[in-house]
C-alpha cells in the first residue's frame, strides 16, 4: 500500500470554498445598516458596561452612514465606511445566525401541526415587534411569534394563552445545559429577553421559550411566566444604557478585575480597563452621536 503525504485535494477545495463563502458573509453584514436602537435581545447581558459599548459603537456607526447618506455621492461612502469598520463576527457565526432563522419557520410549522394556534406575522406578512422611545433614544426588538390557542395543559405545565414564542437554536452541550438545568441558570440572556418581550407586547401571560436541539433535531420547551418584577428590572437596565453620556458611567462586572476570566474574552477589554475605574456621570452630558 502507498501511503500519500499530499494535502488532500478535497480539503483544501472545501477550505477554499469555505474561505470564500465567510469573506461573502462578512462584507454582507458587515454593509448592513446599524441599528439605531438597543434590542431587546441584547438587555440581558450579564455586564451592562459591554452592553453600553457595544450600544455606543452602533450608535456612532449610524450617526456616520445616516450623515454621509445625506452628502452627494455618500451611498458609497456609507458603504465604504462601513465595508471599513467591518464586523465582530466571523463568517462561521454568522452561518449560525442564518441557521436560526432557518429553523424557525420549520419548528413553527412543527408546533402548529402539532395543534398550536401559533402567529408569526402580521396580516401584512411583518413580523410582531415593539419599540419605545426615551429621551430621544430608541429600544425595541421583534418577537417570533405568540401562540393564540392549543392544549390547555400538557404533561403537567396549565397553558394560558396568548403566550409569547421565542425559538433559539443550540448545539447538543446547551441544549442539555437548558434541559438539565432550566434556562434561567444555562441561558439568562434569553429569559431577560422573553420578560422584556412580554413586558411591551401586553396581555401575554408567559412565555414558551422553545430551544432546538441542531445534532439531534429534539425539542425542549421551557414555560416561563410572566414575571411583571423582572421584567420591568430588564428594562431599566436597558434604559441605563440608553441614557449613559458614555460606556465608562455603566458599572463593571460585579467585582471584575482586569485579569478576570470573566473580562478575557470581552470585545472592549481595552477601552474598559484603560479608563478610570468610576467615572460619574456628569449633568448634561450628551453622547457623542446626539
Ligand atoms: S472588560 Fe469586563 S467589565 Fe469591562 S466591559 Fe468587558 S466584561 Fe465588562
Amino acid at each position: 500500500m502507498t501511503v500519500s503525504f499530499a494535502p488532500d485535494p478535497n480539503a483544501r477545495l472545501s477550505k477554499a470554498i469555505n474561505g470564500l463563502i465567510d469573506e461573502a458573509l462578512e462584507h454582507e453584514t458587515a454593509i448592513q445598516w446599524p441599528r439605531d436602537y438597543l434590542g431587546g435581545s441584547r438587555m440581558g447581558v450579564e455586564c451592562l458596561r459591554a452592553l453600553g459599548y457595544e450600544y455606543f459603537d452602533q450608535q456612532m456607526a449610524h450617526a456616520q452612514v445616516t450623515h454621509l447618506k445625506r452628502l452627494e455621492g455618500g451611498a458609497d461612502d456609507a458603504e465604504k465606511f462601513l465595508e471599513k469598520r467591518g464586523t465582530k463576527f466571523d463568517g462561521q457565526v454568522i452561518r449560525r445566525f442564518r441557521l436560526g432563522h432557518l429553523h424557525e419557520p420549520e419548528t413553527a410549522r412543527w408546533l402548529k401541526a402539532a395543534g398550536f394556534e401559533l402567529l408569526t406575522h402580521d396580516s401584512r406578512g411583518r413580523q410582531f415587534g415593539w419599540s419605545v422611545h426615551v429621551d430621544g433614544r430608541k429600544l425595541g426588538g421583534s418577537i417570533d411569534g405568540v401562540f393564540v390557542g392549543g392544549p390547555p395543559e400538557l404533561g403537567t405545565v396549565k397553558l394560558a394563552y396568548p403566550l409569547l414564542f421565542e425559538h433559539k437554536i443550540m448545539k447538543a452541550e446547551k441544549w442539555r445545559a437548558f434541559q438539565k438545568d432550566g434556562a434561567a441558570k444555562s441561558h439568562p440572556q434569553y429569559v431577560a429577553q422573553c420578560q422584556i418581550c412580554m413586558r411591551q407586547m401586553e396581555g401575554l401571560t408567559g412565555a414558551l421559550l422553545v430551544g432546538l436541539n441542531t445534532d439531534t433535531s429534539e425539542l425542549h420547551v421551557e414555560h416561563i411566566p410572566f414575571d411583571p418584577a423582572e421584567a420591568e428590572r430588564v428594562f431599566e437596565r436597558g434604559l441605563q444604557v440608553v441614557r449613559a453620556a458614555k460606556p465608562e458611567t455603566l458599572p463593571r462586572l460585579y467585582g471584575a478585575k482586569p485579569t478576570d476570566f470573566r473580562c478575557k474574552w470581552c470585545d472592549w477589554r481595552d477601552e474598559c480597563w484603560s479608563q478610570p475605574e468610576d467615572t460619574k456621570p456628569v449633568q448634561g452630558d450628551r453622547p457623542p452621536w446626539a
